[in-house]
């Protein structure tokens, strides 16, 4: 099924040259979105991080990063059989939240997950689309962190190999179906 996955992902993402801004090339996940055989054989594949060889999960939630990680990480957390949990952008979550600001090439983001999302000692699968800086998934670790919760391994459909995703993330497990 990762082959599916990875065969998908080279036929349905589009790259977008200088998009949103100049010198970008970005990922667009539309068209994967869209295609019933794609988006089962990517869901599967991004779960397989959360699995252990005899097929049970090893995590106890999926979480997802605005916004691209929550159309990937609700199915995925459906299909490990545990709950999902919203990394959103700053003043979107309503009650007591954390908050974690990090630096974008130019100027700094803000993310926030709801402080009763996690339980301490509960390990957590993230999931997003793309690894670029590695900032977001840093950030989102960081957040993690705060509950008392681990982040156990990070699930992703792309990684950026031109850019220091990893080092920036550091010890993390980190499965990429694709690297470009
Ligand atoms: P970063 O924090 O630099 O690793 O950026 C990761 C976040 O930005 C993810 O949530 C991605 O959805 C988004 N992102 C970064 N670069 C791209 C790209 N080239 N195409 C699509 N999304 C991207």
């Amino acid at each position: 099924m990762t082959e599916q996955a990875r065969a998908a992902i080279a036929r349905l993402v589009v790259d977008v040259p200088d998009f949103p801004e100049p010198g970008v090339v970005f990922k667009d996940i539309a068209p994967l979105l869209a295609d019933p055989d794609g988006l089962a054989a990517v869901v599967d594949g991004l779960a397989h991080a959360g699995r252990d060889a005899e097929g049970a999960p090893t995590v106890d939630a999926v979480v997802g990063i605005e916004a691209r990680g929550f159309l990937l990480g609700t199915p995925v957390a459906l299909a490990l059989g545990v709950g999902f949990v919203a990394v959103r952008k700053a003043g979107k979550l309503p009650r007591s939240t954390h908050a974690v600001s990090y630096d974008l090439e130019y100027g700094s983001a803000t993310l926030e997950v709801q402080q009763d999302a996690l339980r301490p000692g509960q390990r957590v699968l993230l999931v997003d689309d793309v690894l670029a800086t590695g900032g977001t998934v840093a950030a989102t670790r960081e957040l993690v962190e705060r509950t008392g919760a681990s982040v156990a391994g990070v699930a992703l459909l792309m990684e950026l190999s031109f850019l220091p995703g990893r080092a920036t993330v550091g010890d993390l497990p980190v499965s990429a179906l694709v690297t470009v």
